[in-house]
Formats: C-alpha cells, sequence, structure tokens
C-alpha cells in the first residue's frame, strides 16, 4: 500500500490544478482587484474565469515548455500541540506571482480546493462550497477592518464537482493571494529531517524576498530589560527606535526572528482586539509574515466569552479566545528552535561551513545555549510588543488618543469583565459607545438608562439593578477620560464639532457589520440550497465596507445582520470537515 509521498530536500512540487467543468464566477472583491492592480472589467472576461477555474495557466506556454508552472507548497506541523509529520498544500495550487505596479507589493496567488497534490494525503484536494464562501468573506472582511491576512480575489463555483463529507456537498474553488504563503511548519519540516541547508535557504528566502531584504530587518536585540524594551516599544516601533535601542550587534538570524515575533505579536494583538478566533493555530497555521491564514472553524466573538473556542473538536479549549496570545508564543518557540543553530552563532561565523561541517559537541551545547537566551528575550519582545499593539487599538475603540497607566485596569478590564459578567455583545457595545455623545452621560440616572444600550432587545440580564449600576460607573469614568482627552485648550469653543470628530473617529474604528458565524450559515444555506446570488454581493458590500452605517440594498435586513444575535445562534462551532 502506498503511504503520502514524503518530499525530501525542496519544499515545493510543480502540480497542475485539475479541469473544473462549467465554473460559475460566483463572486470577485472589487478591492482585491484593486490591491492587485486589477480593472472591474477584467473579472467579467472568459479568461479570468477560466484562469481563476484552474483551466487556464496564463504563465505557461505548453507547446515551448517555458514559463511559470504552478506548484504546491510542502510543509510540516504541530498539531493540537503534537508533531504531525510531513502536512503541505493538499488542495492548494499556487499559480504565479505579481507585483502591484502601484505599491510594488508582491503577492503570490493560488487557488484553494482545485484538485490533488503530492500532499494530499488520503484526501481529495476539494473544498467544499460551505467552508469557501466563509473563507471568502472573512478574508475580506479581517483586511478591511485592518487586520493583516491572506485575501480572497474570487469564488468558483465548481457546479459538476460534488464533495462527500458528512453529506456529498457543492464544491468550489476560492481564488486567494497573500504576501507569502509560507508558514512557521514550513520550517518545522527540514528541522524534523535535521535539514540544516534547507532551513538556511528558507531562512534567507524568508528575509530576502518575503520581508524585503536583510536591511528591512530590526538590527539590534533590546538590551533584554523588560522595561527597556517596553520604552523601545511605546516610542512608535519606529525604525530609528530600533536601530537606537542599546543592543548588542546580532547574527541576521536573530533579527529575522524578531521580525516575525514582531508581526504575529501584533497581529494576535488585533485579533483579541476585534474578538476574532482563527479556531486551528496549529503552527502550519501560523504565518511567517505574521498574516491571519487557514480559516476553518474561525469565529468572532458574540459575547465576551474568553473561554469560548469557535473549533468544535477544541476540547481543551487550546484554540480559545483566551489561549491565542500564548499559543502563537508556543509556535514561535518552535520556529525559534528550528532557527536555534543559525541564531546561536555569533555575527560573524561562517554559516556556509557550519552547514557543511556541522559543530563539535561542545560547540553545539554553546550553540543551544544562546538559542534559548535569544527565545526567551525575544519572549519579552512579543509580549511588549503585543500589549502595545492591544492597548493602541482598545484605546481607539474606546475614542481616547492618549494612554494613561490606569486605563487598562479602570477602562479596559472594567469594560470587558462588565461585559463578560452580564453576557453582552463585544462588538455592540464598542459600536453603541460610538455614537454616545457626551450630553447622554452627564447625570447618574442618565447614565443608567444609557446603561440599557448594551442589554439585548431592550432585555435586561437577571441582576438588572445591579448591572445598570456598575455599567453606568464605568460610563461616568470613561466620559470624564474622553472629556479630558479631547476637551484640550486648542480645542475650546469648537465643543460640538469636537464630538463630531470623535464620534467619526469611534464609528471607524468600530465596526457596525460583523461576519458572525449565524450570518455566514444563514448566507450558505441561501446561496446552496435557494440558489439566490446577490445575497452574497450584498453581504460582501457589508463585509468590505464594515464600518459603514448603511449599505443601501434593504435596510430591514441590514439591520437584522447588524442586529442581536438570533437565539440558539450564538457561540456557534464549527467541525474542520472543510
Ligand atoms: P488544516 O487543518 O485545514 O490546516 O489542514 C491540514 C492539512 O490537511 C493541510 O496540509 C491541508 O492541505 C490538508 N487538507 C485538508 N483538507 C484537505 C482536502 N480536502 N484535500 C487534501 N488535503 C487537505
Ligand atoms: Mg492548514
Ligand atoms: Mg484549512
Amino acid at each position: 500500500k502506498l503511504g503520502p509521498r514524503q518530499v525530501k530536500n525542496a519544499l515545493f512540487t510543480y502540480v497542475r490544478p485539475e479541469i473544473t467543468h462549467s465554473p460559475e464566477l460566483l463572486a470577485v472583491s472589487p478591492l482585491a482587484m484593486q490591491d492587485l492592480g486589477l480593472k472591474p472589467e477584467e473579472a467579467e472576461t472568459e479568461e479570468f474565469k477560466q484562469v481563476f477555474a484552474g483551466n487556464k495557466i496564463l504563465t505557461w506556454d505548453e507547446e515551448k515548455k517555458e514559463g511559470i508552472y504552478p506548484w504546491a507548497q510542502c510543509y510540516g506541523g504541530y498539531q493540537f500541540g503534537q508533531w504531525a509529520g510531513q502536512l503541505g498544500d493538499g488542495r492548494a495550487i499556487s499559480l504565479f506571482e505579481t507585483i502591484n505596479p502601484d505599491s510594488g507589493t508582491r503577492y503570490e496567488i493560488q487557488l484553494k480546493g482545485a484538485g490533488k497534490t503530492p500532499y494530499s494525503r488520503f484526501a481529495d484536494g476539494k473544498a467544499v462550497l460551505r467552508s469557501s464562501i466563509r473563507e471568502f468573506v472573512v478574508s475580506e472582511y479581517l483586511n478591511a477592518i485592518r487586520i493583516p491576512t491572506t485575501r480572497a480575489l474570487a469564488l468558483t463555483l465548481a457546479p459538476r464537482s460534488r464533495v462527500i463529507r458528512e453529506r456529498t456537498e457543492p464544491g468550489a474553488i476560492v481564488t486567494r493571494f497573500a504576501q507569502s504563503w509560507v508558514r512557521l511548519g514550513t520550517f518545522d519540516l527540514p528541522r524534523s529531517r535535521g535539514d540544516r541547508k534547507t532551513i538556511r535557504t528558507l531562512a534567507d528566502y524568508t528575509a530576502e524576498h518575503i520581508y524585503g531584504g536583510w536591511d528591512q530587518l530590526p538590527s539590534k536585540l533590546p538590551s533584554g530589560d523588560p522595561k527597556e524594551t517596553w520604552a523601545h516599544v511605546q516610542t512608535g516601533l519606529s525604525k530609528d527606535a530600533i536601530e537606537g535601542s542599546p543592543g548588542e550587534e546580532e547574527n541576521r538570524y536573530t533579527r529575522l526572528y524578531r521580525a516575525v515575533i514582531r508581526a504575529n505579536a501584533r497581529t494576535v494583538a488585533q485579533w483579541q482586539a476585534y474578538g476574532f478566533m482563527n479556531g486551528v493555530l496549529n503552527t502550519d497555521n501560523t504565518s511567517i509574515y505574521g498574516l491571519s491564514m487557514d480559516f476553518g472553524p474561525f469565529a468572532f466573538l458574540d459575547n465576551f466569552d474568553p473561554s469560548y473556542t469557535p473549533n468544535h473538536d477544541d476540547y481543551s479549549l487550546r484554540y480559545s479566545y483566551r489561549n491565542q496570545p500564548t499559543v502563537i508564543w508556543w509556535n514561535l518557540v518552535r520556529f525559534g528552535e528550528a532557527l536555534g543553530e543559525l541564531m546561536g552563532q555569533g555575527p560573524d561565523v561562517d554559516t556556509a561551513e557550519f552547514i557543511e561541517k556541522g559543530v563539535t559537541e561542545a560547540g553545539a551545547q554553546t550553540l543551544i545555549k544562546r538559542a534559548e537566551g535569544i527565545i526567551e528575550r525575544a519572549g519579552e519582545e512579543y509580549k511588549a510588543v503585543f500589549l502595545a499593539e492591544y492597548k493602541n487599538l482598545m484605546t481607539s475603540r474606546l475614542g481616547l488618543r492618549t494612554q494613561k497607566p490606569e486605563d487598562f485596569d479602570e477602562l479596559f478590564s472594567e469594560f470587558l469583565d462588565f461585559l463578560e459578567k452580564y453576557e453582552l455583545d463585544f462588538h455592540h457595545a464598542f459600536r453603541r459607545l460610538s455614537h454616545l455623545k457626551m450630553e447622554e452621560v452627564e447625570s447618574e440616572q442618565q447614565r443608567k438608562d444609557v446603561a440599557g444600550w448594551f442589554f439585548k432587545s431592550g432585555n435586561a440580564p437577571r441582576q438588572e439593578d445591579e448591572s445598570r449600576g456598575r455599567i453606568a460607573k464605568w460610563l461616568g469614568k470613561w466620559s470624564e477620560r474622553v472629556r479630558e482627552d479631547w476637551n484640550t485648550e486648542e480645542v475650546k469653543g469648537r465643543d460640538k464639532e469636537v464630538e463630531g470628530e470623535r464620534l467619526m473617529a469611534m464609528q471607524r474604528m468600530n465596526p457596525k457589520f460583523v461576519p458572525r458565524s449565524w450570518i455566514l450559515d444563514e448566507l450558505i444555506d441561501r446561496v446552496e440550497k435557494k440558489g439566490e446570488r446577490d445575497i452574497l454581493h450584498n453581504v460582501m458590500k457589508m463585509a468590505l465596507n464594515p464600518f459603514e452605517e448603511s449599505w443601501g440594498f434593504d435596510e430591514k435586513e441590514e439591520e437584522r445582520f447588524c442586529g442581536d444575535v438570533p437565539k440558539f445562534k450564538e457561540m456557534m462551532q464549527c467541525s474542520c470537515s472543510s
């Protein structure tokens, strides 16, 4: 019996997508078109449809046998904390790279669900429509709320493909793109095989091609004193601040490690601030570039419940909301171990020679010790970058421009604590604050009335008096901070105008629309079973412009999608079969 193919000394295989018969282009993201430097009308051509159905390879000349041939990447991964061996793009095939002429950003375009690859193991290489709709919408939504993510250009239905999961379902292809599809798991694989040469080639590729060159990476390690790291981070993460830090000269692989850590720390902080959960944060689903990626059983919070996991099979809550920052760090430590031998060397050790000859036993011990020290200090940096980003976002989401040390406990924690205790909706709370004028929360009675805004459909929690009192107290503190923060000398006499600015600023930070699981479920049902098409475009309008107040297609439906989560559809969970 043949097992899955093991690919050694290489990290990809050339492979062609399967032919899709009579593909139907269900949706295209106009923003993705723009970001790729394409004109809207280009999506209407037959060529566009055929290329992203996998039927035409744009960059390969079959007669001359030259050009760029599609490929699937090889990687490994720790899944739920266990080494899972060789994985790889089992149903994703990259087509080509393209550079946006205006921004200069390079993207790798790939098809998900376009057929088997050498990494499909025992699966079919297909994706069902259900999971493809989810990935299509959430990729573009995360980007719209400014969270780094892989993107989605197009959603194609493969009407003749029947995919067998728990039931037989229609198949689909998502055309997606990203600055890079390399994952931490890409490093795990050569590490597990002791393949130093491939690790080094991959690290060089990551620095030179993904991060834009060695000179783009942070150059000095902060001294290791957490306080110093703090000051350093709080300067706003500027390049100068990094350059000017008091650390020692660094090995270039340590600089790469730190860049990857910083990118991921920022992204996970953004997930926490916006209540997003990936649901399967294995190392093969953690991006080398800090992108949100691999959208399976993801979800947004409904109520603020930190122990919620959207993954139905996640019994230990490993991938719950609360654990995301820790688990990303766990993954980054595995990455540190993969880079360890490279990082452990002093700045002037010749890595080529080291790879050829290896090291002595004593030398290896020194390397490991050094690498351990580096990982530990990088952990401080991870925490600092995470906290700085999280605080910045929470500050802005609460309508403040400046930070005070006591904000963390008195404003952020107390806010989240009462949301949790009274089972209130995380997103609605922020959005409702973004409409609250100072004149509405002047008196104690007003604040108690306004507390009712946080309740669902006007229903107070069981502890009505207590909850109104506690929320009112918080509103008092919050409005005091807002006044202090916005009513500075320079704005005297422009109170109304300044209030308008604050409300606008808050509405730009706090989305009205959130693609919650129940909305995606309804969307899937209507597209798949009822054959509706407009609903997909309408939801995409909302997903691409989530900070708007209305979208001009159907006021009632818009409000329903932005309103309370229907009973029994809160905090839904998703299985992994997709
Ligand atoms: P995930 O849990 O989605 O990160 O998937 C883990 C691995 O399984 C990845 O290497 C996927 O490419 C692969 N995989 C998942 N579903 C399929 C499928 N239907 N066909 C082939 N490979 C798959
Ligand atoms: Mg994956
Ligand atoms: Mg997946």
